[in-house]
């Protein structure tokens, strides 16, 4: 594609004749459909938060998100991309979930994931919390086989149970290494800094294969090295899930269980654009809780993170492999 292309006005009807804050919320005022003929990225909800251990209210993600990305507009100066129009990207809606059933709802999500993986098309979900990440990774593994797991987040969601319960969001990463969804050896998670219970639980997750660059590591080495590691690792299908709490409480308060010392929005998209070459399949953007949110900075933030992962795609098409 050239350059000149760049130049056109969206396709998108809605992008210079409605005001960004007027009508019905979809996802950067994508087309609503169920129609997948022809569509790239299915973008959609996954509203459910019964495998939170803190704050409830990730349910309610998937809304503020499309209310929040009103204002993304077509042109992504960073990686000379028009993520919207370079590809043929909708808002799904919301996939069926149970409130007071988890494995319920994992059914229902595996199954409607499913369906996109089977139309061939990127699917990013918008958590919920992230125990919606196992059904979402079963449909993944159904389709690719076991993928790389690039993990940005503060918590390892490694644990063996909680309160007993295996299905929540603190175990579904042991959840999916076991069900072989994953091949630990080729996924990292980024950005870990909670409190642990147990002075051994980041040796025991690396006990299961997994790399851990801590936030601290993060700060120390620089973005670039971790990217280029992360490059280096990965197998040829991943996986990429964004806890919000990555982020620092100050850019994002509105999550179920904040951790402080994180990195701002500003290091979350150098990172982003730094993994240009990631072969992606699949992605997710969770924990978003609006309701401890201030002025949709948190919404905002994961609305901007749909954006560059759907310019990253964007990126790799202009820039097919020789
Ligand atoms: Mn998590
Ligand atoms: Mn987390």
């Amino acid at each position: 594609m050239s350059d000149t292309d760049l130049g056109q006005l969206s396709h998108r009807p809605q992008e210079h004749s409605v005001p960004r804050f007027a009508g019905i919320s979809t996802f950067a005022r994508l087309p609503h459909t169920r129609s997948l003929k022809g569509v790239d990225v299915a973008i959609f909800g996954a509203p459910f938060d019964g495998g939170t251990s803190f704050r409830p209210g990730a349910r309610f993600g998937p809304q503020a998100i499309r209310q929040a990305s009103r204002l993304l507009r077509a042109y992504n100066y960073a990686l000379n991309v028009r993520p919207f129009d370079d590809l043929s990207v909708i808002d799904y809606g919301d996939l069926q979930v149970v409130p007071s059933d988890i494995e319920d709802t994992y059914t229902l999500l595996e199954s409607e994931a499913g369906v996109l993986y089977a139309n061939d098309l990127f699917p990013i979900a918008m958590g919920g919390d992230h125990s919606v990440i196992l059904p979402l990774l079963r449909a993944c593994a159904a389709k690719h086989g076991p993928v790389s797991l690039v993990q940005f987040d503060a918590h390892i969601d490694t644990w063996e149970n909680l309160f007993g319960k295996r299905y929540n969001h603190s175990t579904s990463i042991k959840r999916a290494i076991e069900e072989g969804l994953i091949d630990p050896r080729r996924s990292i998670q980024v950005g870990i800094r909670a409190t642990q219970p147990f002075p051994d639980d980041l040796d025991r997750t690396r006990g299961l294969g997994l790399t851990i660059v801590t936030t601290e590591e993060l700060f120390a080495r620089g973005i670039p090295d971790v990217t280029a590691e992360i490059l280096r690792l990965v197998g040829p299908k991943v996986y990429l899930t964004f806890d919000i709490d990555f982020v620092d409480p100050a850019f994002a308060p509105g999550t179920g269980t904040p951790e402080v010392g994180g990195p701002g929005s500003r290091e979350v998209l150098a990172l982003l654009r730094g993994l240009k070459m990631l072969p992606l399949v699949g992605a997710d953007v969770v924990e978003v809780a609006p309701a401890y949110d201030q002025s949709e900075i948190t919404a905002m933030l994961a609305a901007n993170v749909i954006l560059e992962i759907v310019s990253l795609l964007a990126w790799q098409r202009r820039h097919p492999p020789r």
